[in-house]
């Protein structure tokens, strides 16, 4: 029971961290930050530090920690265009990764396309040194998550403007049961298989109408719906998350998802009234809050400090 209501609110959190993601509007005026009065102290949550850092640490990379919990020494950066994806909410300064993201979004920008889906529209990934935000996520902090939003790349460059201000498209129906059938087509359903199928994803997560989409519409190739799994929120983009790399010996893994592909009677408990009208969020998290530089894995501080 005490577990059951532990995560339970754990989705609470989580979902009130992740709902309103896809649809924050960026800025195209300058964003730099206040320098912190008391940047040493040891109470000066970590996010507040991470966040002042626009430059990677130009180190071998790897990943430090956990993906809600670490940070990320070498990280690359996306490039904000390719032949096949274009990165949004530049302002944001969080198209960062390490090498082993950078590689899988490209190919799965390319495989997608040709699976027709037109292209991808990346969201968040990491801060250039990983670590806590100031908005948003509780993961993205090792270089190893990615938002993909659930809107097909146009034809054309878009341009600064429109990368800070356009909406991701709702893909779920306005009773949360099922996908929306006037948005959802059979391209969307794609892009998630073919993420799912390439062997460096670890974890997808998903809004369980998508996830019941997916299952209703997989067909008997189904071994795939097994690492897409059901997440608050999650109806504007989907969440892909990466194995540790073996280059990082710090990056702690994720369990395994429970076994079997997650479908029927499994989806249950996401449709209870409980899950689809949640009491909205007591509060906003305060700017002092967050983990310190002690809690974070000790390596965390090099990478912070590095020039
Ligand atoms: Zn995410």
């Amino acid at each position: 029971m005490m577990r059951a209501l532990a995560r339970l609110l754990f989705i609470f959190l989580l979902a009130y961290a992740g709902s309103a993601l896809a649809q924050d509007r960026g800025t195209v005026e300058d964003k730099t930050l206040p320098p912190l009065e008391h940047p040493d102290s040891p109470s000066t949550p970590a996010r507040e530090l991470f966040a002042r850092k626009n430059t990677p640490d130009p180190a071998t990379p790897r990943s430090i920690g956990f993906y809600s919990h670490g940070c990320l020494a070498g990280a690359v950066a996306l490039p904000i265009n390719g032949a096949t994806w274009q990165v949004m909410r530049l302002s944001r300064n969080r198209n960062w990764g390490h090498p082993k993201l950078v590689e899988f979004l490209e190919r799965l920008a390319e495989k997608a396309k040709k699976a027709g889906w037109n292209g991808l529209l990346v969201g968040d990934m990491s801060q250039p040194r990983g670590g806590p935000m100031l908005s948003g996520h509780t993961s993205h902090q090792i270089g190893l998550d990615a938002d993909i939003w659930l809107t097909p790349m146009p034809d054309r460059k878009l341009s600064r403007e429109e990368r800070e201000f356009m909406s991701a498209t709702m893909v779920v129906r306005e009773d949360r049961r099922d996908v929306d059938p006037n948005v959802w087509t059979h391209a969307h359903a794609e892009v998630i298989r073919v993420a799912a199928e390439d062997p460096a994803v670890e974890r997808i997560f998903v809004n369980a109408a998508i996830k019941k989409a997916l299952c209703r519409e997989a067909g008997s190739n189904r071994a795939w719906l097994a690492k897409v799994r059901p997440w608050r929120g999650h109806d504007y983009h989907f969440h892909i998350r990466i194995f540790c790399p073996p280059d990082s010996p710090q990056c702690e893994p994720q369990p395994p998802p429970e076994s079997g592909e997650g479908c029927g009677h499994e989806l249950d408990y996401w449709f209870t009234e409980a899950m689809l009208h949640p009491p909205p969020p007591t509060e906003p998290p305060k700017p002092g809050q967050g983990p310190t530089m002690a809690s974070l894995p000790h390596a965390c501080r090099q990478v912070l400090m590095a020039p």
